[in-house]
């Protein structure tokens, strides 16, 4: 099943893009330890802050945002 970028503006979907990396936006784990839940919710906001999302973009379960808005090494 092709998916498409989230994010505003852009129209790169899996498929077409045969370069181009899908990643999934990072949730925040509940139902593990503590800690974890800090981490995936940082880790999520930072994404959101970051990125520029469509509206309601980052709320679906198969949110993807496409490797041209990630500098190299920055994950
Ligand atoms: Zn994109």
């Amino acid at each position: 099943m092709p998916v498409c970028c989230v994010v505003y503006g852009c129209s790169n979907r899996s498929g077409r893009e045969k370069n181009k990396r899908f990643y999934r936006v990072p949730k925040v784990v509940v139902h593990k330890a503590e800690q974890f839940k800090k981490l995936t919710e940082e880790r999520r906001k930072k994404w959101l802050s970051n990125l520029h999302l469509r509206s309601g973009g980052a709320e679906s379960s198969n949110a993807r945002v496409c490797s041209d808005h990630f500098i190299r090494g920055i994950s």
